[in-house]
C-alpha cells in the first residue's frame, strides 16, 4: 500500500509550491490541544494556529460536539429559498459581536470569496446610487486580501506578484503603507498623500479596502490606528466606502476583538473568516450596514449577484457558533495578553542578532523580521527537530499560537523557534565565505527562555 507521502508526492499540489517541492510535506495524523502529531509519532507545538484559525487548539470537545450534533440532523442544504437555525443564529451572533451598525450578514465559503463579495457589494452599491463609474478600489501597499483575481488585485503589487498577471488583473489605486506604527500618531504626509489621491480619483473609487491595524501575510506590519481612523474619515468625506478585511485580525488575535476596535471605526463592510470556526471548517462572512444593504436592494437589479453553492453550510455555521461561544465565554483577552507579554520578554532575545532587522509583538502575534529571506527547505527540519511547527515566509519568522497555549508550551515554542533559527543562521554564516565573526551572541541552546 502506498504511504501518504508517496500518494502526496504523486498526486498533490500544495499552497504556493511547485509539484516538486524542495521539501516533502510532513504527514500529520492527529492533533490535540496545541500539538500536531506526525506520522513519525512526534508531537509539534503549533506556532501557526493553522494560519490564524485554530484559536482554541485542536480536537476541542465543545467544537467536536457541535459538529456531531449537527451532522446527525443535516449536513447541508442549499441556501437559496431555504434557511436554517445554524446560519440564522450565527448571523445574529456576528452582528452582536462586530462593531455597532453592521447588521446584515452574507456567508461565503472562504476568506477570498468574502473579499470578492465585499468588492462586488461596494460596486453594486454605487450602481444603485446612480454612480456606475465608481468601480475601482483603493488599498494599502503591503496588504494581503486573498488569492482570487479581484482579491489579488488589491494585494501588495510586489509580494502579490501582480506582474505575473499583468493585463488580466484589474488595476487599482494604492497608497504607501503608513510610516507611523501602531501606538504612534499618524504621519501628516501619509494623510496628505491619501487626500491628494482621493481628490483626484474618488469619482472612480468604490471603496477603500484595508486590514485594520495589522497587515498580515503582506508583511506582518502593525500600523497607526490614528492613521486608519483619519484615512477612513477622508474616505467618508470623498464618498468612498470603507471595507475592513478582518479575516486575520478578527476574533481577538490583536488583543482586541477586532482590528476596528483599535481605531474606533465602524466600516461600511467587514470581512471575517479564518478563526470564525475555530479552524474546523472553511467559512467566512461579509457584514454590512443597513444603509449599504438597503440601497443595494432598492437599485437595479435589486438583488445582490452572488450565491455560493455551499453558502451558510450548517456544519460550518454550527461549529462557528460553538467557537464564538467558547471565545466569548473564555478569558481570551487575558490569554492573548499573556502571550503578548511572554513574547515581549522572550522572543526579543534575538533582537541583538546581527541578521535580525526587527522583532515586534502585538497580542498573540510575534514577528521576527530578518534582513534576508529564510530558506524554508533548510530551516523547516530544524523547527521539527526541536518540536515546533513554524512556517516562515520571506524574511519573516512569526508565531501566532492558539490562545489556549500554556506558559510551559509557550516557553518550548519560543525556545524551539529561536534555537532552530540560530542553528540555521550558524549554517548560513559557516557557508558564507565572507562571514564576519559574530561576538557575544548567546547560543540558541544555552539561551533558553525560561518557561
Ligand atoms: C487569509 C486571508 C484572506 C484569504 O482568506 P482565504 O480563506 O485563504 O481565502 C484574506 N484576507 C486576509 C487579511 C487574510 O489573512
Amino acid at each position: 500500500m502506498a504511504t501518504t507521502s508517496e500518494l502526496d508526492a504523486a498526486y498533490v499540489w500544495h499552497p504556493y509550491s511547485s509539484v516538486h517541492p524542495p521539501l516533502a510535506p510532513y504527514p500529520v495524523v492527529s492533533a490535540e490541544g496545541v500539538r500536531l502529531y506526525l506520522e513519525s509519532g512526534e508531537g509539534l507545538i503549533d506556532g501557526m494556529s493553522s494560519w490564524w484559525c485554530a484559536i482554541h487548539g485542536y480536537n476541542h470537545p465543545a467544537l467536536n460536539d457541535a459538529l456531531h450534533a449537527q451532522v446527525d440532523r443535516m449536513a447541508h442544504v442549499m441556501f437559496g429559498g431555504l434557511t436554517h437555525r445554524p446560519a440564522a443564529k450565527l448571523a445574529e451572533m456576528l452582528v452582536e459581536l462586530t462593531p455597532e451598525g453592521l447588521n446584515k450578514v452574507f456567508f461565503a465559503d472562504s476568506g477570498s470569496v468574502s473579499v470578492e463579495v465585499a468588492l462586488k457589494m461596494a460596486i453594486q452599491y454605487w450602481q444603485a446610487r446612480g454612480e456606475p463609474g465608481k468601480t475601482k478600489m483603493l488599498a494599502l501597499r503591503g496588504g494581503y486580501h486573498g488569492d482570487t483575481f479581484h482579491a489579488m488585485s488589491v494585494c501588495d503589487p510586489v509580494t502579490g506578484m501582480h506582474h505575473l498577471f499583468s493585463g488580466v488583473l484589474p488595476k487599482q489605486y494604492f497608497l504607501d503603507r503608513p510610516r507611523a506604527k501602531l501606538g504612534e500618531p499618524a504621519d501628516p504626509d501619509d494623510l496628505d498623500a491619501a487626500e491628494a489621491l482621493l481628490e483626484a480619483h474618488a469619482d472612480k473609487i468604490a471603496a477603500l479596502i484595508v486590514e485594520p491595524v495589522v497587515q498580515g501575510a503582506g508583511g506582518m506590519y502593525f500600523y497607526s490606528a490614528q492613521y486608519l481612523e483619519q484615512l477612513c474619515a477622508l474616505c467618508r468625506r470623498y464618498n468612498v466606502l470603507v471595507i475592513f478585511d478582518e479575516i486575520a485580525t478578527g476574533f481577538g488575535r490583536t488583543g482586541r476583538l477586532f482590528g476596528a476596535d483599535w481605531a474606533g471605526v465602524v466600516p461600511d463592510i467587514m470581512c471575517v473568516g479564518k478563526a470564525l470556526t475555530g479552524g474546523y471548517m472553511t467559512l467566512a462572512a461579509t457584514l454590512t450596514t443597513d444603509e449599504v444593504a438597503e440601497t443595494l436592494s432598492q437599485g437595479e437589479p435589486g438583488v445582490f449577484m452572488h450565491g455560493p453553492t455551499f453558502m451558510g453550510n450548517p456544519l460550518a455555521c454550527s461549529v462557528a457558533i460553538a467557537s464564538l461561544s467558547l471565545l466569548t465565554g473564555s478569558p481570551w483577552k487575558e490569554q492573548v495578553l499573556a502571550i503578548e507579554s511572554f513574547f515581549k520578554e522572550h522572543l526579543t532575545a534575538c533582537e541583538t542578532w546581527e541578521e535580525v532587522a526587527d522583532v515586534r509583538v502585538l497580542g498573540a502575534i510575534g514577528v521576527i523580521e530578518l534582513k534576508e529571506a529564510v530558506d524554508l527547505a533548510a530551516i523547516t527540519p530544524l523547527f521539527v527537530e526541536r518540536g515546533v511547527w513554524v512556517r516562515p515566509f520571506g524574511k519573516l519568522v512569526y508565531l501566532m499560537p492558539p490562545y489556549i497555549i500554556d506558559r510551559e508550551d509557550l516557553g518550548l515554542l519560543v525556545e524551539g523557534t529561536l534555537g532552530a533559527l540560530w542553528t540555521w543562521l550558524e549554517q548560513v554564516r559557516q557557508s558564507a565565505v565572507t562571514a564576519s565573526p559574530v561576538d557575544g551572541i548567546p547560543d540558541g541552546d544555552s539561551d533558553e527562555p525560561d518557561a
